[in-house]
């Protein structure tokens, strides 16, 4: 961009009703030496002596002090406060995924999210906290060293809002979450499960958009990160450990893939939302990207090539053949 105005802000797309984030902060993004990597241990940021590390995102698309607002007379803008962390995985650089830590590592990570989000809830101005994660040059990932982000966002994100007005709806409607009934639809189909643990159950679900998409509930109806404890959180990093092996697995190349955390807003009554996880495995066939394309991407409805019973066969089977944790 030619302009040297710094713009980073929300603007709200009063069409489809949903906010974009502007910023062209990024665009300062420095050039580094072939073969550097900001997230090893020993540079300026990140020191020694660490398992999991936590570090602002230097070119982040949110701030504590954005830029001052230009008004337009027509359209709606907003301050894009917020925050932008990176959660350094491990300290080894060569690991290719969070499924090549061991359980106790991924352990640690899951505590440091939620140890972040604590944290973050004593900020008033944040309204929502979003962990995701990543995975391949095919999703964009440029920096390969083991890596998830947070971005604390000013406003509910899209998705979260249709959840929470759908389980909103069926909980006035039938008095119970609308979560732990499809979690218990999916116990009684089967077919679609993936593994159940003591407090987790993972299955691609009855309507998967994507080709090898996971979601991961918590057996008790919780709505935010801080209601995980640690037997909780421990029996999770075993389950995506499984899960994650398993998907990068599928095909020969591995699998590309975004994680994402949906949970409720950080202030407000939402006790009929359930937390869980999304993760959205990218191939169809070996290389071959599902794109969000013309109907996804024009339209707003996915296609699903084959049935997500036989997704989730396959998927069951390479876990079985391929990720065997003591
Ligand atoms: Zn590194
Ligand atoms: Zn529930
Ligand atoms: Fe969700």
């Amino acid at each position: 961009m030619s302009s040297d105005r710094i713009v980073q802000e929300l603007r709200w797309d009063p069409v489809l009703g949903e906010w974009v984030m502007v910023s062209n902060v990024r665009e300062l993004r420095p050039w580094h030496p072939e073969g550097f990597c900001p997230f090893c241990p020993g540079t300026p940021e990140t020191g020694h002596g660490w398992d999991v590390l936590i570090l602002n995102n230097k070119y982040p698309i949110l701030s504590e002090e954005p830029p001052k607002l230009r008004p337009h007379k027509f359209f709606k803008n907003a301050p894009s406060y917020g925050k932008n962390y990176i959660v350094v995985e491990t300290p080894k650089h060569d690991l290719d995924d969070l499924s090549d830590l061991t359980v106790e590592e991924i352990r640690k990570v899951i505590t440091y999210v939620i140890d972040k989000y604590i944290e973050e809830l004593s900020d008033k101005r944040s309204v929502y906290f979003l962990y995701f994660r990543n995975k391949g040059k095919e999703v964009g990932v440029s920096l390969t060293h083991p890596h998830s982000q947070i971005y604390v966002l000013p406003f509910i994100p899209t998705k979260v809002r249709r959840e929470l007005t759908n389980a909103l709806n069926h909980f006035k409607r039938y008095g119970r979450c609308l979560f732990c009934d499809l979690i218990d639809a999916e116990v009684s189909d089967k077919e679609r499960i993936i593994l159940k643990s003591s407090h987790w159950i993972a299955f691609i679900p009855y309507y998967a958009h994507w080709p090898f998409e996971v979601h991961i509930y918590p057996l008790k109806h919780i709505n935010t990160l801080n209601q995980v404890n640690e037997v909780m959180a421990e029996d999770l990093a075993y389950v995506l450990k499984k899960v994650l092996c398993g998907v990068k697995n599928i095909f020969e190349n591995p699998m590309p893939y975004t994680m994402v955390l949906h949970q409720a807003p950080m202030r407000g009554h939402y006790s009929y939302y359930h937390l869980h996880i999304e993760i959205y495995g990218m191939y169809r066939t070996s290389g071959r990207l599902k794109y969000a394309a013309g109907v996804e991407s024009g339209a707003g409805n996915f296609t699903y090539d084959d049935t997500p019973e036989e997704a989730a066969s396959i998927l069951r089977d390479t876990i079985e053949r391929k990720c065997v944790i003591q």
